[in-house]
Parts: structure tokens; sequence; C-alpha cells
């Protein structure tokens, strides 16, 4: 973890990372989940997910003085016409949680970085949190119980919270690490945050059967639809999870793009169907933030970990057993 940070320090005064960026003719799109005030953050926050305010704020008031930040469809329209992408980033969010709508779209709306939250349509307005913040779960974490849950439990949050603990305490989440409701939803829309689609109920879709499937693709949208107004033109794969299947449900259905965690840089010849993103852990710091936007992972370039670490809960790797399949 320190040599880490001492490389990225050094990537970044040797002035590596700006060359990096200056050079990559790919465009960047960030993914956050959560944004919570600084006084929230915990620091014991295991899955890198719920991001303190300050730091989100620095991160974005640097991304808008190194790149030209657009729309998520401006960057994939300027893909689709084979247009450059060099210096463009896009701004997401996948679960939509309370805290983007508190925290994250307000500062965004001031600073005038467009962005699009990708919302699981079963989950605004909910009292309970999402699985992967309840505390039982975070103690039962483990790379083998990772992908336990999201295989022989489908990523469904019931099931793999009831099979936890045959009695426990309920457990009231904070508002800011909730779903958000629809009314700020609908209302952060109103005012220029872009919606897509992250499910009806964030299960893997690889491992479901086509109805679900269906569900989770096609129902999602209208639901999200009817509470908002908006159609929806993109979809974000829960966990970052897909297949050749998968991908052809989501195209079907009629969505112009959808996205996964894999990280990676976006070009013009990127499939438009599992496009890339940079997942942007909560405890970053400054230095691999913009080596990482810049397209310089050190975790790429070092031994592949056959186990995921924490902050990388969401992302599928290689080696996840609902591996992904290409047509
Ligand atoms: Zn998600």
């Amino acid at each position: 973890m320190i040599l880490a940070s001492l490389c990225y320090s050094a990537l970044q005064v040797s002035g590596l990372t700006t060359l990096a960026r200056r050079l990559s003719s790919g465009g960047v799109i960030l993914c956050y989940h959560n944004v919570v005030a600084s006084t929230d953050s915990d620091p014991a926050d295991k899955l890198g997910l719920h991001m303190p305010l300050p730091t989100f704020e620095r991160q974005m008031r640097w991304l808008a003085g190194a790149y030209e930040v657009v729309p998520l469809k401006e960057l994939v329209d300027r893909s689709s016409r084979g247009a450059s992408l060099r210096g463009a980033a896009a701004v997401t969010f996948d679960d939509a949680y309370g805290g983007v709508f508190d925290h994250a779209w307000p500062l965004l709306r001031a600073l005038g970085i467009p962005a699009t939250a990708f919302v699981v349509a079963d989950a605004p307005g909910r009292d309970e949190g999402f699985w992967w913040d309840d505390p039982d779960v975070l103690r039962a974490y483990s790379p083998t119980q990772r992908q336990r849950w999201l295989t022989a439990f489908r990523g469904d949050g019931r099931r793999i919270v009831d099979a936890l603990a045959a009695a426990r305490r309920p457990w009231p989440p904070p508002r800011w690490r909730r779903p958000a409701a629809w009314h700020p939803i609908a209302e952060a829309a109103r005012s220029g945050l872009d919606l897509g689609v992250h499910s009806a109920t964030h299960r893997s879709l690889p491992a479901l059967e086509e109805r679900d499937l269906q569900c989770e693709v096609v129902q999602s949208r209208e639901v999200i639809q009817s509470r908002t107004g908006v159609t929806p033109e993109f979809f974000a794969y829960p966990y970052g999870l897909w297949n050749d299947r998968v991908r052809r449900a989501v195209r079907a259905a009629g969505y112009r793009a959808a996205f996964t965690l894999e990280d990676g840089h976006h070009t013009a010849t990127a499939d438009r169907w599992a496009l890339p993103r940079v997942n942007v852990p909560a405890g970053i710091e400054d230095a691999a933030f913009q080596a990482w936007t810049a397209g310089l992972n050190l975790r790429r370039w070092v031994r592949r970990d056959p186990d995921p670490p924490l902050e990388s809960f969401e992302i599928a790797r290689p080696q996840a057993p609902v591996a992904r399949e290409r047509a």
C-alpha cells in the first residue's frame, strides 16, 4: 500500500502521469458509488464505496481543469461517430445512493460538471440499505464468500443476508448510506443529472434465467421512466458482471450502450455494450486517482491477485466464476 502510494507520487512528480494523460487517445469514464459528508465518512469503509465530500470535490476540481468533462451520451456519440475521444472524461455513479443527491450532484451543478447516475429500480425509497453495506455481510466477507454470494446466491441481497444469521438484529442504515428516494432522483434529473439503469434488484445477471433477466433489463427501465419521466438510454451491469447472453438482452432492449467495471480507457473501437469504466475507491489518494484516470493503474501491471481486494468488490475479474464471454 505504502509502496503503491510512493510509486504514484513518483509518477506524478516526474511528470509521467501528465505525459500519460496527454498521450492517451481514449476517453475515460469514472465510476463512483456514494459521496458522504466528511463527518459521516468511515475510515473502516472496507469496500471503498463511500467517498468523503472533500476528496470528491478535490478530484472533480482537478478533473474539470485537466479534462473536457462531457455528458456520458456525448462520449458515446463521439465514439459511435469515430470522433476523437482524446482528453474527454465522463462521471458516473452506480446504485443511486442518497449521498449522491445530497452532496455530489449539488457540487457538480455548481462546477458545471455533467454526470449520470445508474439507478437500481427496486431500491429507491427503501428503508433498508444495500446488502453489501450490511455490517454482518462486511464481517463475514472473504474472497471465497464473495464468489459464493455472486454465484450460488446470484448476488441476491435478500438471500445473502438471510443466510448469514438466523437471528439478526435489524439493521437501520443512516439515510446517506441508503438508496435515495424517488423524489430527489426525479428532481436531480429535472436539473440535468442523466439517469441510467442498474437493473431492478442488483442481482448478478449472468446467473439469472431468461424471465428474471428480462425483468432486470426491461422492466427496470419502465419503473424508472414512470417514477422520473426520464427514459434511460444506458445500462450499467450490476457487479460489472456480464456475458454474451446478458449483453444481447441489453442490446435487444434498446439501450444505446452498456458499462462494465473493467478498468480501461474508452476508444473508438470499443464494444458499445461493454464499455470500461475506472472504478474510483473512496480512499484513493490524489496521485493515484490522477494516474488511474490517465490509464496508469499499477495493479494492472503487477501480479494479478486471484482474490480481488475488498475495494474492488463490485469489479468483475477474469478469474471470477461468472466470467465474461465475448461474442
Ligand atoms: Zn452497483
